[in-house]
């Protein structure tokens, strides 16, 4: 009976903790009193009463009496984090210190409010960009063919170069004023999404010059002469820019680049002035080969002193007109067989009035700054634009493939081997879009989210990996076998692309996403860190008491929701999804507990432990997946027809939680502190499933059917409707298969053999009549081009 009582007692005290803010003292005294009234009727035994006691004074009276809590408590910590503290580079520092915090930091408290991420608007077009995506976009997509352009042309051919630049695409991010489009991320998203499935060389073209680059550093850090010499250039295509940061040493590691300007005199338009005379050697520079300017970073020195003391000046940026004197530029790279335009340049002495500094003098050094913080916005739209443009293109095709491809007498698409890969591409293609759509709405609200955008950069493009990858099991050899006809190798070819750039992905996921994030999110650490560095050990003494709050509340939050299956976490939704909000709080209690205990015992070690590192992005990542996907189901008005969408994409990214956080523990450095911290994440184990097979069965056949969950799948992509096409050919081939389903059906009831070769005995039978027979046999032509793949004459080059 005491037990009961006592467990009963623990559970109201976790409850109260979790509910209610209560003073330190309060609780203090609440548990002494219960501690006494426990060791008073003697319940639990005088040897357990008294380690209890023990237990519950080494933990109140530091925390009461300030002055030993600092001596033995705050002051031991202070210098143990002090020294356990990494060196960190200016460049980390600012990487760390640029863009702003959100939806992140609420699933990095341990207790996300709601409201805040419904209170995030809905993406909206304006009329101007409704047009430009249905004229523009759509004339641009029905000029592209890949073939021609990856095969043939290794470019794009000099008419849609003419379109593109006359029509205004590289001038998105322009401002009106400057003769741009000034289009918000969302229509520009849209206009990459839909040029993405067509063609990724085209889409990347685009892509660059709206993306991190001159025009966007211009914008941001250019002087009022430069924005005016430039951005209408840029935006009507008179100038091409690209931006060249990487070099052959410099990869990933871009600040230790070896490319110097030394601060000198020089000759500029028949005058001396100051400015940089600069050697650099950079690779993998899109769009370089037929750049006008160039946009180029290097490390800037003053050994003369002709600025001032500092010799050492850091990044900085310039702009350089391609024909300058002694600029090397247009040799190609041939990434993956795309023929976007993409190579090395050099420039030996070259002398750079001050004038071509990114911001003029001011903005000598500040280089790293410009382009983390530019980073933080352009990766949350290009690259996600481009991999949901991808992963609409492989559901469209691929529903229709699976449909309408048949063996064994079957739609591929109905065996379940088959589906279980079509449920990924459906399950995970939704997903994506909706993290797309969440981010680029905080994006026109003039948020720059660092952690954000490094989430979807790498969980867009390596969800996109798979999609791409199952499409092309489900085409088998029709996915294989190249030519005019085929619609997904190029895509396949060019997905590490998309997984290098604008921050390679192991790297993004192993150091950046939880290495920013728990600087960056965190209610404290940042603050903690100030107290660190600048050795204020009273601030640093109170930020810790509110951390140990902090942690103490998450704990008894993880352990109450994981114990109770998230059913006492009140949901702001009811119904079907209420469910999956309940998990996603828990998840966030739990996942605070253990960075909290992370970042405490590891402290900069975590730095090296980047599979650990790794791991927390994970968990990280699918939270945020998880809640973009529940708030683009509520901001649609709930509709029915995504609900086994939404439901695929729910339970797999909270599985994703549950052993990105399993995995943490297991491979947690300290034995002891595992067991601890099962005992609080999965007190009953791990209880979340993958999406059954049920819901994968449901999905699959969705893809393969005409009706309202498809329409969501393929919104915003380019569909041609000529059954000329490559997709067009396959989107007719399935409506006509579909439109025969009840004669087929009718024939299987009457157990008659449906195969082709009967059909015409059928009809003479009356079985089939003429308008029957005559649109079956256009469907066996129209299954039969679409399944068609090309081939070549012997010994001769293909075209
Ligand atoms: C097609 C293409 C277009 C590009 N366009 C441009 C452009 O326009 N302008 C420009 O400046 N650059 C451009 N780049 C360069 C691109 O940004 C770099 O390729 C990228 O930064 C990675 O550098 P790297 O290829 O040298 O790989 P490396 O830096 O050598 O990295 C190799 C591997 O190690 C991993 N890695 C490195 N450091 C760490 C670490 N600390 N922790 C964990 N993993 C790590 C990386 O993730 C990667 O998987 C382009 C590259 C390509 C391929």
């Amino acid at each position: 009976m005491q037990w009961f009582v006592l467990l009963a007692f623990v559970f109201v005290l976790l409850f109260t903790l979790v509910r209610v803010q209560l003073s330190l003292l309060v609780w203090t005294t609440t548990i002494a009193g219960a501690l006494f009234v426990i060791t008073a009727l003697d319940w639990i035994g005088g040897g357990l009463a008294i380690a209890l006691w023990l237990i519950f004074a080494v933990c109140m009276i530091p925390l009461h009496w300030s002055e030993m809590r600092k001596r033995w408590l705050t002051e031991p910590l202070f210098q143990h984090m002090k020294q356990s503290l990494p060196p960190i580079s200016n460049s980390e520092k600012e990487a760390m210190e640029s863009g702003t915090v959100g939806w992140d930091a609420e699933l990095f408290s341990g207790n996300p409010d709601w409201q805040k991420l419904f209170h995030i608007p809905k993406n909206k077009l304006t009329d101007e960009e409704k047009n430009f995506l249905d004229s523009d976009v759509e004339v641009l997509c029905s000029m592209l063919d890949d073939w021609d352009i990856t095969h043939k042309r290794n470019d794009l051919s000099p008419e849609v170069w003419e379109f593109i630049k006359s029509h205004g695409f590289f001038g998105m991010i322009i401002p009106k004023e400057y003769g741009g489009l000034d289009f918000s991320a969302y229509a520009h998203s849209q206009v990459v999404q839909k040029i993405a499935s067509r063609s990724l060389t085209a889409a990347v073209t685009v892509m660059v010059p709206n993306s991190l680059g001159p025009a966007e550093l211009l914008l941001s850090y250019g002087t009022d002469t430069q924005k005016k010499h430039y951005l209408s250039k840029l935006a009507k295509g008179e100038e091409i820019p690209c931006f060249a940061l990487t070099s052959p040493v410099a990869g990933s590691d871009a600040g230790a680049m070896t490319d110097v300007g030394v601060v000198c005199k020089g000759k500029y338009k028949g005058k001396e002035v100051l400015g940089f005379r600069i050697n650099w050697e950079k690779r993998y520079i899109t769009l370089g080969p037929v750049a006008t300017v160039l946009g180029l970073a290097f490390h800037a020195y003053d050994p003369d002193g002709l600025l001032g003391d500092t010799k050492d000046l850091g990044i900085s940026c310039a702009l350089i007109p391609t024909a300058t004197k002694g600029v090397k530029i247009g040799r190609r790279h041939y990434p993956l067989n795309a023929a976007f335009m993409n190579g090395p340049n050099s420039g030996k002495d070259v002398f750079v009035p001050m004038d071509w500094l990114i911001g003029g003098e001011a903005y000598i050094g500040k280089g790293w700054q410009m382009l983390v913080e530019r980073l933080a916005v352009g990766r949350g739209i290009s690259l996600p634009a481009l991999s949901v443009g991808a992963g609409k293109r492989v559901s469209q095709t691929t529903g229709a493939y699976a449909r309408v491809r048949k063996q064994f007498h079957l739609p591929v698409g109905k065996f379940e081997g088959v589906q279980e890969a079509m449920s990924r591409i459906g399950g995970l293609t939704y997903m994506m879009d909706s993290t797309r759509l969440l981010t680029l709405s905080m994006l026109d609200q003039g948020e720059r989210p660092a952690v954000i955008t490094a989430i979807v950069k790498y969980y867009l493009t390596e969800s996109m990996r798979q999609v791409v990858n199952d499409g092309m099991d489900v085409h088998g050899g029709r996915g294989i076998c190249m030519g005019p006809s085929n619609y997904l190798a190029r895509m396949y070819q060019t997905i590490p692309v998309g997984i290098t750039v604008e921050g390679a992905n192991i790297l993004t996921r192993s150091m950046i996403i939880f290495g920013q994030g728990s600087m960056r999110c965190h209610p404290f650490i940042q603050q903690e860190m100030a107290a660190l560095e600048s050795d204020d050990m009273a601030s640093f003494d109170a930020l810790i008491l509110q951390h140990a709050g902090h942690l103490m509340r998450n704990i008894a939050r993880s352990v109450l929701f994981s114990v109770s299956g998230g059913r006492l976490v009140s949901s702001p939704v009811s119904g079907d999804m209420a469910y999956y909000y309940q998990q996603l709080a828990r998840f966030s209690a739990s996942f605070a507990v253990v960075s909290d205990v992370a970042l405490m015992l590891l402290g900069g070690q975590l730095k090296r432990k980047e599979m650990l590192s790794g791991r927390f992005a994970d968990a990280l990542g699918y939270m945020y997946i998880c809640s973009a996907t529940l708030k683009r189901f509520e901001g649609d008005g709930q509709p029915e027809s995504d609900k086994v969408s939404v439901q695929w994409a729910c339970q797999y990214a909270l599985y994703q939680v549950q052993e990105a956080l399993h995995g943490i523990i297991r491979h947690f450095p300290m034995r002891i502190v595992r067991w601890k911290l099962y005992a609080w994440v999965f007190p009953l184990g791990r209880r979340l499933n993958p999406p059954s097979d049920a819901l994968n069965h449901q999905l699959a056949l969705q893809l393969q059917d005409l009706g309202d969950a498809r329409k969501t799948w393929l919104d915003g992509i380019y569909l041609p409707d000529d059954a000329k096409d490559v997709v067009g050919c396959l989107e007719y081939a399935l409506q006509l298969t579909l439109q025969t389903e009840p004669i087929m059906q009718r024939l299987r009831d009457l157990d008659i053999n449906d195969a082709q070769e009967n059909w015409q005995v059928l009809c003479e039978q009356g079985v089939l009549n003429k308008d029957e027979l005559k649109l079956l046999m256009q469907v066996e032509k129209a299954i039969r081009k679409a399944i068609d793949v090309d081939d070549f004459p012997q010994g001769r080059k293909r075209k």
